[in-house]
């Protein structure tokens, strides 16, 4: 199926997929030296054909290889990072939160000579579906919150600026080895910049980008339950709206559909993949309820420009969960479109 044979309303997901329990148990193992490269490979690649044969089975029309690669969003692309040092977390101890990240230090220019991974997460993916499916990256200002200003940076904003060239580099690679469909992922920090400067990063990552779809997804942050900063959007418009991106990628369910009317009210002339499943509530959500969701999303986006998908990743889930509210985003998914044509139809 091409992304042209979407149905309408697509389902999709944001980027990663809950974590099997034994995938847990395996990087417990790999941490401390216990798994050959080769071993490594293999247990990469059976989560990644878990988390995309869950999607399929769930019914989810565009697919990801639920970031299995990448133990935890971004962890793992540090790893391609030259230039920098990495520095103990400041908390060690108790809840898990932004606080106990490990940082990094520049003592050069951030450079990424062999890429960041994702070639290999296209090929793989290709091997295991053919389901039209997405690549994801974390977006520069992303990375650089973990990246202290010193070297030859002066602030944050120099040392994204330099991400976006690395990304771009990256996001220019997959689309020539033909990956259609590109998305990138911020953490929302209104604190940090003007939303024009977060539209030029954006923007700067995709320049010359033969993609098919660009998607930006930006939320409030999801780590272990934890959003990061005040939670609306309503602040990057109307700078937003010129980016290049086709699809924005938003959260709402956890916000009981807060500024679901944004994009009517601003004429907001992107696609819309509009979070209905809230990820940060462990109850799994009826098709009815994941339906007035979508109703009330319709009020506001034509049916034609909105995509339907949970609020965020899904690897701060347990597997179960995570499964059930796939299904549950899927059915409800289908009772509007079952009313949509309906309604076309008469
Ligand atoms: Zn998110």
């Amino acid at each position: 199926m091409t992304a042209s044979a979407l149905p309408i309303l697509p389902t999709s997901v944001v980027g990663s997929y809950a974590i099997p329990a034994w995938l847990w148990a395996a990087w417990e193992k790999i941490g401390t030296g216990g798994f050959g490269a080769m071993d490594v490979v293999e247990t990469e690649n059976d989560a990644v054909a878990i988390a995309v044969h869950d999607q399929e089975r769930a019914g989810v029309d565009l697919i990801s290889d639920g970031e299995m690669r990448r133990q935890g969003f971004i962890v793992s692309i540090f790893k391609y990072f030259h230039g920098l040092r990495a520095i103990e977390p400041r908390r060690k101890v108790g809840i898990l939160s932004y606080d106990g990240h490990v940082f990094y230090e520049p003592f050069e220019r951030i450079a990424a000579p062999a890429g960041l991974g994702t070639l290999k997460e296209l090929d793989y993916l290709r091997q295991v579906t053919t389901r039209p499916f997405k690549i994801t990256l974390p977006g520069p200002l992303t990375l650089a919150t973990q990246i202290t200003k010193s070297g030859p940076y002066r602030d944050r904003v120099e040392i994204a600026a330099d991400l976006a060239t690395l990304i771009n580099r990256e996001l220019r690679a997959l689309a020539a080895r033909g990956a259609r469909n590109l998305q990138l992922d911020d953490v929302y920090q209104s604190f940090i910049m003007d939303p024009k400067h977060l539209v030029e990063l954006y923007d700067r990552c995709f320049e010359g980008v033969a993609a098919e779809r660009r998607f930006w997804h930006i939320c409030f942050g999801t780590l272990e339950g934890f959003g990061f900063g005040e939670r609306t959007y309503r602040p990057l418009f109307p700078a937003i709206s010129s980016a290049t991106a086709d699809q924005l990628v938003f959260e709402f369910a956890n916000r009981e559909m807060a500024e679901s009317e944004l994009w009517r009210e601003l004429d907001c002339p992107k696609e819309l993949g509009a979070g209905v499943l809230d990820l940060k509530n462990f109850y799994v959500e009826s098709p009815e309820l994941v339906a007035r969701r979508i109703r009330r999303m319709l009020e506001s986006v034509p049916a034609e420009r909105l995509w339907i998908n949970p609020d965020c990743g899904l690897a701060r889930l347990p597997r179960h969960l995570a499964f059930a509210k796939l299904q549950a985003l899927v059915a409800g998914t289908r009772q509007v479109r079952a009313e949509l044509t309906g309604r076309r139809a008469s």
